[in-house]
């Protein structure tokens, strides 16, 4: 097989990353925007050792599920992958993948009922990242730090248009430069924006030690972004794909969010982490709540727990709750919002789950509430947790692959996975989070 071979294919299977798969001349050939029982006709634009990447030339026979994508960025944009299928398709790909993963990674055979689809598909994000280069301000396209421009992403928040023209046009007025990744020059390097109850926060990351024109930017935003709570300023000097520095200045405004999740409600400081869709966030909870079954005398520990979400929305069925953080400005708002939502029975401590999980004193938690990141947890720490034998475990993932691995140690260290329930958090992704009950044998 060779570049620039066109092939006419058909898909059998996805991958992790919701590319459609097909087989020529004996190899995988991995097809961006094309469905699993279509015949598509492709150009062979990179070949591997034993397996190839194709572009896709034209679909020859489309599946019953394609329709028309409602993004104009979509066949561009890396962000979202799954624009072009019904819904219900989607949600049956993220099933499958959790189920394929769990079975084959993780060797546990376990029925994964359907996703819980989100109601809203658009506007869901109350998050976004935008890089600003030469080529525009908006979105990398897939596996690429080429930026696809874009005036409007649809899965964002309704203000990131406003957002986005604004700092375009303060650039053009006061002539501030764009970053330049490969000579690490020029001023501007993305806009983060945030938003909850209390407003909308915009941050710009730049470069250069200072925002030039810093208040001409504050005055766009404030007469366009009708419900901007703070604009903030981030240093980030170095050679890095890490988006954030250290670094923050108020330029104006709060430096902080309010948003609520149900009955409770949290404060955020823009370095810590909170879920990016609040709907979506409630159902989740929900079920780690169900699958916890908490009765009000036992302890509990939630380890990775950011700003206290998780706990604090089951801390009334709770005896007692301790949560640990690696983020200082995360742990710091977790007792605060401890505060905020009345709780007086929860202990906050910040450094790693593996190094401080070992060194709790006190009562012996009877449920464990795991939400790593995506890379999962330490085995250590899964030992350190075994060890306490807790009766039972919430693992929340939001990548089923590492999730799959830390069930088998889980496993083999004296716990059964009893349920497992995918949640769509990330509408039209291919991102998944994942919600699953380990019961202690
Ligand atoms: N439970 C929270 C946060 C989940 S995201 C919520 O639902 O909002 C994962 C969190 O783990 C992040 O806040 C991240 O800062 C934190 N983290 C990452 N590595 C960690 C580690 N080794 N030990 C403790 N916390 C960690």
């Amino acid at each position: 097989m060779n570049k620039n071979d066109i092939f006419e294919i058909e898909i059998t299977g996805t991958t992790d990353e919701g590319d459609g798969v097909g087989r020529a001349e004996g190899m995988a050939v991995f097809v961006p925007y094309a469905l699993v029982g279509e015949v598509v006709s492709v150009i062979i634009v990179k070949v591997m050792k034993s397996f190839a990447y194709g572009k896709l030339l034209e679909v020859v026979k489309p599946s019953n599920f394609r329709i028309k994508a409602e993004c104009e960025y979509f066949y561009k944009c890396g962000g979202c992958r799954f624009w072009n299928v019904e819904y219900e398709q989607e949600l049956e790909f993220k099933r499958k993948h959790v189920e394929d993963c769990i079975n084959r990674i993780g060797k546990i055979n376990i029925d994964v009922p359907k996703t819980i689809g989100c109601e809203s598909n658009k506007g869901y994000r109350n998050k976004g990242q935008f890089p600003v280069t030469d080529d525009g301000i908006g979105i990398y396209a897939q596996h690429s730090h080429r930026v696809i421009d874009v005036e409007k992403c649809i899965i964002q928040g309704e203000e990131n248009p406003a957002v986005l023209s604004a700092v375009r046009d303060w650039m053009n007025e006061c002539g501030v430069e764009p970053y330049n990744e490969e000579k690490h020059s020029g001023c501007v390097r993305h806009i983060y924006t945030r938003c909850g109850e209390s407003g909308v926060m915009v941050c710009i990351v730049t470069r250069t030690e200072c925002v030039p024109h810093g208040e001409r930017l504050v005055e766009i935003l404030r007469e366009r972004v009708e419900r901007l709570s703070g604009v903030l300023h981030n240093y980030n000097e170095k050679r890095t794909n890490v988006v954030l520095g250290k670094r923050f200045r108020t330029l104006w405004g709060e430096d902080y969010l309010v948003d609520s999740i149900g009955h409770c409600r949290f404060k955020l400081s823009p370095l810590s982490f909170y879920q990016v869709n609040n709907a979506q966030t409630k159902v989740l909870y929900d079920k780690v709540a169900e699958f916890a079954e908490l009765s009000g005398n036992e302890v509990v520990w939630d380890l990775y727990c950011g700003i206290g979400t998780i706990g604090q929305y089951l801390a009334k069925d709770v005896k007692k709750l301790v949560g640990i953080e690696v983020v200082p400005q995360a742990i710091e708002n977790a007792k605060e919002n401890a505060r905020l939502n009345g709780i007086e029975n929860a202990e906050y401590y910040c450094g790693t789950a593996e190094e401080l999980a070992p060194k709790l004193k006190g009562e012996k938690p009877d449920t464990v509430i795991l939400d790593p990141p995506r890379k999962g947890c330490e085995e250590s720490l899964l030992k350190t947790v075994a060890k306490t034998k807790a009766k039972k475990i919430v693992y929340v993932s939001c990548k089923p692959s590492t999730l799959a691995r830390d069930l088998r140690i889980l496993e083999d260290l004296g716990y059964k996975t009893v349920k497992v329930q995918p949640v769509d958090m990330f509408p039209r992704t291919h991102h998944v989070e994942c919600c699953v009950l380990l019961c202690r044998t």
